[in-house]
């Protein structure tokens, strides 16, 4: 299928942006890399009157290294954090997952805050933005800036916080300092590069003597929204994670997510796929090593 047909704005800077989407609220949508947004205009999904391109706009693509925390411009493409050495050491759990987005081809034209806004429930970027407890920087012109937490920003299946004037225009990712710390992100899809059926990941922060110092973790495709627990966190913290253990705590999460059903899997099946996934990255990641494979 075709598009509907839609008027062009190539946003010159983004305060030309957020006066486009001002002008046209309820009618204008933002481009970015245009990996989900074209395909659900193709498929009528979506059928926006006007596209505002915010693809040239470098001060959206800006990335700065702080000690504690990983300031990036939602345009960032997301190959360009694939291979950001630097960032790799800050923030491990975004290239875990970004291994698992899409293809080489969408990775290249795809932008992290695409990913977020779009809020697939089975998407790697908004699971790790939940476990890591990202902060989203949202600019609208008649409200100015304001930020929302991950936990707040997910709303449900592909509706988020940002509103019909606003753009994303910052992700602030904490940084976990110290040694110790394991990264693990794992899914299941019917095929390389399509969406998960489930996906499970983790950071850990483990000490010279094996024992859990710090925990985040959660599971996506599983629910509306990408799902963490810091609750269930919690309860590593202080101990040793062998597989009994691991066990305990997936079972534990998979047990409150409520898993929808599609022609690729019901709901019981992603929420067994969600307990094995977890308790296999949590056991190895606890041990200090990165999971082996996925189910
Ligand atoms: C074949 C294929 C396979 C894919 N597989 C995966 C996968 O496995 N995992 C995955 O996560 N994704 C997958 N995707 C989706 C895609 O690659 C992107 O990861 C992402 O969802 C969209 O990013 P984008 O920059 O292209 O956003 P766009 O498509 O340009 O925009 C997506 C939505 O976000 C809004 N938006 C974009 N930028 C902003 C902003 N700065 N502020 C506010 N709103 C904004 C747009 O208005 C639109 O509603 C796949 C896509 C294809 C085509």
């Amino acid at each position: 299928m075709k598009a509907a047909p839609f008027d062009y704005v190539c946003a010159s800077n983004l305060e030309h942006a957020l006066e486009v989407l001002d002008a046209n609220a309820y009618d204008a949508k933002l481009i970015a890399g245009g990996m989900s947004l074209v395909p659900m205009m193709a498929m009528r999904l979506a059928r926006p009157a006007l596209l505002v391109d915010i693809n040239r706009l470098d001060e959206l693509k800006n990335i700065r290294i702080e000690a504690d925390k990983v300031i990036m411009g939602a345009a960032t493409r997301q190959r360009n954090v694939e291979f950001d050495t630097e960032l790799h050491k800050s923030l491990p759990l975004v290239r875990d997952g970004l291994k698992w987005v899409g293809h080489v081809q969408t990775r290249n034209r795809g932008t992290i805050g695409g990913s977020l806004a779009h809020a697939d429930p089975s998407a790697e970027m908004p699971l790790a933005a939940r476990i890591l407890d990202a902060t989203m920087r949202l600019r609208s012109k008649a409200g100015g800036e304001r930020t929302v937490a991950a936990s707040e920003f997910f709303q449900g299946p592909m509706f988020t916080a940002v509103g019909e004037t606003e753009c994303l225009v910052e992700i602030e990712w904490p940084v976990w300092q110290g040694p110790g710390v394991v990264t693990a992100f794992e899914e299941v899809a019917m095929r390389n590069g399509d969406f998960a059926m489930a996906s499970a990941a983790c950071q850990l922060q483990i000490d010279s003597s094996g024992i859990c110092q710090r925990a985040a973790f959660g599971l996506g495709g599983v629910d509306g929204t990408p799902l963490a627990f810091p609750d269930l966190a919690q309860q590593m913290i202080g101990r040793k994670i062998d597989e009994n253990l691991a066990k305990e705590i997936a079972h534990a999460a998979a047990k409150r997510a409520e898993p929808g059903s599609d022609m690729h899997a019901d709901g019981e099946f992603r929420r067994h796929l969600a307990t094995v996934l977890l308790s296999r990255i949590l056991a190895s990641a606890g041990q200090g090593q990165r999971a082996a494979l996925a189910a």
